[in-house]
């Protein structure tokens, strides 16, 4: 496992890296964020450690050009306070953050969790149920490999289920999760929504895929 460090405060760099060679990693430490960019472009880490505050281009500026061309997980060190950052940094394409100062065993933590998520979602994102194909990335689904069209709301509840198949998933959490709504006597949208589902995905197929739990709510999945 090799971890890229983009620090610039040399006593900071150097207690990570030590700590992370302690605990068995391959560590790289670059001091500028141009450099940085450079090495994290460039090289095949599993993993990028980046402060925010960097001479040359800013942790943000790095992140936005680093996520143009790769998908490596980015655990970003933020000063206390600036929640600002943090957000930034998450819609920016981070993975995860860390306020500074930090326990060296809080560091670790994250930066185990992530290299973890990183091998369990290997690159090929697409979510499979029987002959159901789901790519999230390119917004396609297909069954048999015959195209399905889904309006943005279908496609995202037909994904929700996917992911979480063979999982009675309630109305109400239905309607939370794809339509961020959170009242119960507003679920009838989620029967519509179900209903048109099935006529495009189940209807033209014989292997029905979403069923009914009465009382409860739906769950997909193939019953062979
Ligand atoms: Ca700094």
């Amino acid at each position: 496992m090799k971890i890229l460090i983009v620090e610039d405060e040399p006593k900071a760099a150097e207690y990570i890296r030590q700590g992370l060679a302690e605990g068995g990693y391959a560590v790289e430490v670059q001091h500028n964020g141009t450099d940085g960019l450079d090495a994290a472009a460039n090289g095949d880490h599993d993993l990028v450690i980046l402060d925010v505050m960097l001479p040359g281009i800013n942790g943000f500026a790095l992140l936005t050009a680093l996520r143009t061309s790769k998908e490596v997980p980015v655990l970003m060190l933020t000063a206390r306070g600036a929640t600002d950052d943090k957000v930034r940094g998450f819609n920016l394409g981070a993975d995860d953050y860390l306020v500074k100062p930090f326990q060296f065993p809080e560091l670790l933590a994250r930066v185990r969790a992530l290299l973890k998520r990183g091998q369990s979602h290997p690159r090929d994102s697409n979510v499979r149920v029987a002959d159901l194909e789901i790519d999230p990335v390119r917004h396609r689904a297909t069954r048999s490999g015959q195209r399905i069209d889904l309006t943005a709301k279908e496609f995202a509840l037909l994904t929700l289920l996917a992911q979480r198949a063979g999982e009675v998933l309630s109305r109400t959490q239905i309607a939370s999760l794809v339509w961020d709504i959170h009242f119960d006597s507003d679920t009838n949208v989620v029967e519509v929504a179900i209903r048109r589902l099935r006529a495009k995905i189940d209807d033209p197929f014989e292997a029905k895929l979403i069923h009914t739990v009465r009382g409860v709510g739906y769950v997909l999945e193939h019953r062979g």
